[in-house]
Order: structure tokens, then C-alpha cells, then sequence
């Protein structure tokens, strides 16, 4: 008689995401694999798609708790028709508001990078579009109507730097009480344009800056070009002597730059106009690498290679879900710098316990200020850089009135200005963005990354890239611009 044997994975649940042939919605199964959680489902018309979505399963199932109950935004935008995710957004259904929004001011770049998930390029230069004057104030304006006085806005591309109008678009979300604006951007501008350097210089704000390792190697498979580098360290040594802060990001993809992980932080870490780093690895949402959706990098293998290469200078456990989103979406962690000494602020508090949301009201040490620091912190809202977010390091780590465990000499944190607090602190996250092999709608459900389109609609960012908008949004775009 035969004998029966078990299936090879843990069954954790049922959810719903997309083909990724023709990007209909269908069931998916999540299933613990060998200690991988791997996404499992069928389309009736092309079939049967796994993919790896976290490269750790034990962990994706204990952190379950980082998971904060949503904020309602002042104002939805759509109804609930379709279901989701066809509703974006925001739906009433929606269970989070927006922490920051993305506006792309044009299509056009000056790069044709093989992994672009705006799909942009050069030959937009002529066939793209560019957002007016009257069209980003707008977006602005219905930005504001949803979430009051909203944190942080991005202004992304395409390329920015190369609109004529971006200073302007900055200065709009400034006057419109948008404290912290970042400007998403390859670099390759801001390495010679005087004018633009010196306009930033006035307006403050942060550059989210492309950059994805030092090898030749790594910029021509993932950028096209492996003469990159210098221009990018002239455009960093260019930023900080004009003290303009920068955050550097990079796309992570297994077998091209995940031996670099390490090196790019520990060269943030010694640059002045460096605060922080922001690792995304690929994902396969619009143009991007033939890769094994079984193989990716997802956010623990990103962690892992970053406690090896830098020789636990940073460690797993130094990273705590963020949780106004899902808590498998993102990962952050700050640390105080002192010299060569970095100290990741989860060794001196209880972050994991206050955020836990489970778990934090039955903490003895639980303390209401302390969490309220933390959420600010870890948020997708956080300023990285701001002097507005190294005060919360600071007073989540001492209490305000103590001293700076960052200074040797201990100076008490009030003889410090806002600028020397920031530059004691950096900021680590992981974002895994999902595409369509990947997406779960209940992961998107509570996205808090949110494109702003032209009608004013606010579409969740995974879903902007995969679900089918984008292409509606740009189609749009085009034919106006291409209107006589
Ligand atoms: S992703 Fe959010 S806004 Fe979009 S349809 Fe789903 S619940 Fe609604
Ligand atoms: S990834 Fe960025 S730099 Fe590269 S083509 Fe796309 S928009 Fe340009
Ligand atoms: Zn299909």
C-alpha cells in the first residue's frame, strides 16, 4: 500500500494578487517553503506562477504585530465598484492614509536604464509629457484636501531635474505648508549645473539620490552605463558643500550589486551629505531584468548581506518593521554616529516592544511619548535627514532634557543645533515594492506610498505599477501633450 507523505510547504494563508501575464485578478496562496515564503496561484488562461516574496518565513510570521491601526485620510477620492484594487483610490475601503505622495513632473530622462519601473527613457525627450504649473498645483492642492498638512512629498520623474519648472513645483509644496520635499533623481544633472545646485541650495530639499553600488559591472546591467560613478560622487561632493542632504537609494538584484550592500553604507556613512540609505530590491513592475521571480532579493536577504558585509555593524535584529503599512513592506533602523562608532538606536531602546502592537500595552517601560516618537520614526512619513527626525532619534533615545550619547564630551542635546543632532544620526531602510508576480492585495490595501495623478487621484504605489494605472495615466499624458 502506498504510503502518504506531506506536502512540502506550510499552507499560511489565502490572499488575492494578480497574473502576471494579463494581470486579471486571481487567488494566491502564501506557503512556507523551506523557510521562504513563496507565493503560489493560477490564472485560468496562462496558469500556474510561484514567486518568492520574503526570504525568511519565520520572521514574515513574527512580525505579524508591527501592524498599526490605519488613520482615515480627510477625504477619499473614489467609491468601492470593482474591488480592489481597481478602485484606487483612495477607496473608502482603504485602510491607511497617505504618509507620502510621488508626483512624476515628466516622462523624459537622460538615462534608458534597463531596470525602470516608470519606464522612462530618452526618447521621451520628444514623445513624453511635463507637467504645468497648473496641473502639479492641483495634485498639490488635492493632496492637501486628503491629508490636512501632509509630511513628505516626492517629486519623481522620468528625470526631474530635466523640467524647467521643477524649483518651482518645489516651492509650490513648500508655500503649501509641505515641510520636507525630496527630489528623486539619477544625479547626473546636479553634477555640473551651477544654477540648479545653487537654487536647491535656497530651497532645501532632500535629493533621493539613484545610486546603486561602485562597480562598472553594477551600473551597466542595472543603468545602461558604467562610467556612472564619478559623475555620482561629483554630484555628492557637489551637494554637500552646497548643504543640500541626500539619501542614497539603491536597487538591489541578486547576482548583480548584493555584494555591495554593505560598501554603500559604509561610504553613506563617511559622506557629509549623506543621511541615509534606502535598499529596494528589484522587483519586475514596468521595464526591468530577465530574472527568477524564485530567486529574487527580498528584505531579509538584503538585511543578511548587510550584517555580513559590514561585519554586524548593523545587524538583523537592529530592524523593526514599519508599521503604518503591512509589516512586510518595509524595514527601517537610525543609528547614532559618533566618530567611527555607529550605534542602531534599537540598542538603547525598546523599539521592537513599542511597536508591537500586540505586545506594547503590557510592556512595563511602556511609555506614550516614547511610542509616539517611534511612529513618527518609523513611518513611511519620517523625514530621513531632516533635523526633524535625528530631535526624535535623540529624544526617543534620552528623553529631551539629557545628554547626546552621539558626542563624546556628552553635550546635553540643548547646546546642540538642529543641523549638528542630524548629522549624528543615519537612517537604514528596506522597501520591497511589489510587481506583479509578487503583489498581495492585502499588502496594497494598506499601502501608505501614494502616486498623486493629474485628476487628483491617489493610487497606491504597487498598484500604480502593477495593476494597470499607470498605463492609463501615461497614455493620457501623452496624447495632451501631443494635443495641437
Ligand atoms: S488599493 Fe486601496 S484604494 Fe485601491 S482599491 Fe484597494 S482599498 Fe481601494
Ligand atoms: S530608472 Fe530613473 S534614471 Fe533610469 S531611466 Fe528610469 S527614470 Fe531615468
Ligand atoms: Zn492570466
Amino acid at each position: 500500500m502506498a504510503a502518504r507523505v506531506d506536502r512540502p510547504d506550510i499552507f499560511w494563508e489565502l490572499t488575492r494578487s494578480l497574473c502576471p501575464e494579463c494581470k486579471r485578478v486571481i487567488d494566491a496562496q502564501i506557503l512556507f517553503r523551506e523557510n521562504r515564503v513563496i507565493m503560489r496561484k493560477r490564472c485560468p488562461s496562462h496558469g500556474w506562477f510561484e514567486a518568492l516574496v520574503f526570504g525568511d518565513a519565520k520572521l514574515y510570521a513574527a512580525i505579524a504585530p508591527f501592524n498599526k491601526p490605519g488613520t482615515l485620510p480627510l477625504q477619499f477620492q473614489t467609491e468601492v465598484r470593482d474591488g480592489c484594487p481597481h478602485d484606487c483610490g483612495l477607496c473608502p475601503e482603504h485602510k491607511q492614509h497617505a504618509c507620502l505622495g510621488l508626483i512624476e513632473i515628466n516622462s523624459a530622462c537622460n538615462l534608458d536604464c534597463p531596470l525602470c519601473f516608470a519606464n522612462s527613457g530618452t526618447h521621451l525627450a520628444r514623445d513624453g509629457f511635463e507637467l504645468d504649473h497648473g496641473q502639479v498645483g492641483f495634485m498639490l492642492d488635492s493632496f492637501v484636501a486628503a491629508e490636512g498638512t501632509p509630511e513628505v512629498v516626492q517629486l519623481s520623474g522620468g528625470e526631474p531635474t530635466l523640467h524647467p519648472l521643477l524649483l518651482d513645483f518645489v516651492a509650490m509644496a513648500q508655500d503649501r505648508g509641505i515641510r520636507h520635499v525630496m527630489i528623486n533623481s539619477n544625479g547626473l544633472r546636479l553634477a555640473h549645473d551651477d544654477r540648479l545646485l545653487s537654487r536647491l541650495a535656497d530651497l532645501k530639499p532632500t535629493v533621493y539620490l539613484q545610486f546603486d553600488g561602485f562597480d562598472p559591472g553594477t551600473n551597466l546591467l542595472l543603468r545602461g552605463r558604467q562610467d556612472l560613478v564619478e559623475t555620482k560622487l561629483k554630484t555628492l561632493d557637489r551637494l554637500a558643500e552646497a548643504d543640500v542632504r541626500a539619501v542614497l537609494v539603491a536597487a538591489i538584484e541578486r547576482g548583480v550589486n548584493d555584494h555591495e550592500i554593505g560598501a554603500i553604507v559604509d561610504f553613506g556613512l563617511r559622506h557629509p551629505a549623506v543621511f541615509g540609505v534606502n535598499f529596494q530590491p528589484a522587483f519586475r513592475a514596468q521595464r526591468h531584468l530577465a530574472m527568477d521571480p524564485m530567486n529574487r532579493m527580498t528584505i531579509p536577504d538584503v538585511l543578511k548581506s548587510l550584517e555580513l558585509q559590514t561585519a554586524g555593524r548593523f545587524r538583523m535584529d537592529d530592524f523593526v518593521p514599519v508599521p503604518c503599512c503591512m509589516p512586510t513592506c518595509n524595514f527601517v533602523t537610525y543609528a547614532l554616529l559618533s566618530g567611527d562608532e555607529v550605534t542602531p538606536i534599537t540598542r538603547l531602546v525598546d523599539v521592537e516592544g513599542h511597536l508591537d502592537y500586540l505586545k506594547n500595552r503590557t510592556l512595563a517601560t511602556f511609555d506614550q511619548e516614547i511610542l509616539a516618537t517611534l511612529e513618527r520614526l518609523w513611518s513611511s512619513s519620517a523625514p530621513v535627514g531632516s533635523d526633524v527626525s535625528a530631535g526624535d532619534v535623540h529624544r526617543a533615545v534620552n528623553g529631551a532634557a539629557s545628554r547626546c550619547p552621539a558626542c563624546h564630551v556628552g553635550l546635553p542635546l540643548s547646546s546642540h543645533g538642529s543641523t549638528d543632532l542630524a548629522r549624528h544620526v543615519f537612517m537604514v531602510n528596506t522597501r520591497d515594492f511589489m510587481d506583479p508576480w509578487t503583489f498581495n492585495v492585502k499588502n496594497v490595501m494598506k499601502c501608505c506610498v501614494e502616486f498623486i495623478i493629474p485628476d487628483g487621484r491617489l493610487i497606491p504605489f504597487c498598484a500604480y505599477n502593477s495593476v494597470g494605472y499607470r498605463e492609463q495615466v501615461t497614455a493620457q499624458l501623452n496624447r495632451v501633450a501631443r494635443t495641437p
